[in-house]
């Protein structure tokens, strides 16, 4: 398995929970490194580098957000927020803060497992941009901006392309809304989710197999939204 020996960094406070982070992921011989502070993490991120950061947003001595804020400021590594049910805002804010994505406590081995897989392979894939994203039958052809599918050519907009392509910048992981209407409209229609809504759902008529049930184009309610596809190179 390519994630053999992956380093992973566990932020969490309480003994028991990283406990039970570090046996599952030892278990997959991924490579731990433990922190309870936020001053513990920023050192031991410094130090030791990881492939992972697994962060607890609430710490003794500091604020989950701040440190997504300073790793951010000099490393890509993912991370994924570990975050308490009910804390909406909390997981927006980390997600805009640059975290990749959250699990959801009590979270279940086998979803997180596979949240850390997901977050390991879009960073080993980096910024390399293969640009075909296929999408069950869809192929999207993101760098010439052609899509076909089983009936032929399909017509997306330009702006349904800057979707689509800040969306598969993080393929699998959630962007929030105004993520994506940064990255699309600009900073100054922050806040206006209508014309991105409207977006989505054209693209979903162009693009799903059953609009009303998403396959790919998937909402994640309160936070954003999620594309699920099989990136592959071009042809
Ligand atoms: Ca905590």
């Amino acid at each position: 398995m390519t994630e053999a020996m992956h380093q992973v960094l566990i932020v969490e406070d309480e003994p028991a929970i990283r406990n039970v982070l570090k046996v599952l992921l030892e278990a997959e011989r991924y490579r731990v490194i433990e922190a309870d502070t936020a001053m513990r993490a920023e050192i031991e991120s410094r130090s030791h580098k990881p492939d992972l950061l697994l962060l607890d947003l609430g710490l003794p001595d500091g604020d989950g957000l701040a440190i997504i804020r300073r790793v951010r400021a000099w490393s890509p590594v993912p991370i994924i927020v570990l975050s308490a049910r009910a804390q909406e805002e909390q997981k927006i804010a980390a997600l805009d803060a640059g975290a990749d994505d959250y699990v959801t406590k009590p979270f279940s081995a086998a979803e997180l497992l596979a949240r850390v897989r997901a977050a390991l392979r879009r960073n080993v894939r980096g910024a390399e941009q293969t640009g075909v994203l296929a999408l069950g039958p869809v192929q999207i052809d993101l760098e010439k901006r052609l899509a076909h599918g089983t009936d032929g050519e399909i017509h997306l907009t330009p702006l349904e392309y800057r979707v689509l392509e800040s969306l598969a910048r993080h393929l699998g992981a959630i962007v929030t809304q105004q993520q994506l209407i940064r990255e699309v409209w600009g900073p100054e229609r922050l806040g206006d989710t209508r014309g991105l809504r409207v977006c989505i759902m054209n693209l979903r008529g162009k693009v799903e197999p059953d609009p009303r049930k998403p396959r790919y184009l998937l909402t994640e309610a309160g936070l954003g939204y999620r594309l699920r596809a099989e990136e592959s190179g071009p042809p």
